[in-house]
């Protein structure tokens, strides 16, 4: 496992030998980093990592600031759907965005501590904690790390949540786009945040109606550890 990796650069030389480079993370935001709530108006913000809402129960290690960042081109793009909801009377909520190097490593920390299961009842209840690694919920690697992938939903003027049919950050078939179990009304509303999102250049994750990639992002090699403030 590569905690600290950010990209590779392979090179294969004489004599077959295989050389593998690995920089280490950006610790300084560039310049087009910006904190999404300032600068999208209207939006809902509840970043649940920098809180006990979340699988393990406390503040994730990088979100003591409890600010939320992304890319301009994030901001840029999430400013359209935004906007599309608005005229339908409703807004985004965003659960997360930018996360540092250091939370996902922190994810992986508390993934190998059996005993330490505060939240299984709400975040897994039918997976066992010491497959959650192997199983893919959890990776060495995020590509919230590099800025232009976001965790929402959508609420009413309210600021009431859509029912989704399910919750954010759940480890479990529920949360995958096209799960059946649900109802017409509920697979309504995942499929309208997925259209207004596909619509301005984001792509979806199968396995988690929450979360989009800005298709055009700006750094898809790089994997960030600063921490916003
Ligand atoms: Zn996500």
């Amino acid at each position: 496992m590569r905690l600290f990796s950010i990209n590779f650069t392979v090179v294969i030389g004489l004599c077959s030998t295989l050389v593998i480079f690995a920089q280490e993370p950006q610790l300084h935001p560039p310049q087009d980093f910006v904190d999404l709530q300032k600068t999208i108006p209207g939006l809902v913000v509840e970043l649940r990592y920098a809180s006990e809402e979340n699988f393990t129960g406390r503040t994730i290690t990088g979100y003591e600031t409890k600010k939320l960042y992304g890319t301009t081109a994030l901001m840029q793009a999430l400013t359209k759907v935004q906007k599309a909801l608005e005229k339908r009377g409703l807004a985004l909520k965003i659960y997360d965005a930018y996360r540092p190097q250091r939370a996902v490593n922190d994810f992986i920390r508390w993934s190998r501590i059996p005993s330490d299961t505060l939240k299984k009842r709400t975040y897994y209840p039918s997976i066992k904690k010491d497959t959650l690694f192997r199983a893919g919920y959890i990776a060495s690697k995020s590509g919230h790390s590099r800025g232009s992938t976001v965790d929402l939903s959508i609420v009413s003027q309210d600021g009431i949540p859509l029912d989704m049919g399910g919750e954010w950050d759940f480890f479990g078939v529920r949360s995958w786009y096209a799960f059946e179990g649900i109802t017409v009304e509920q697979k309504a509303h995942r499929k309208l945040l997925r259209d207004l999102m596909l619509a301005n250049g984001f792509k979806p994750y199968s396995k988690e109606w929450w979360h989009f990639t800005l298709i055009e992002e700006p750094y898809p090699d790089t994997y960030f550890d600063f921490i916003p403030n």
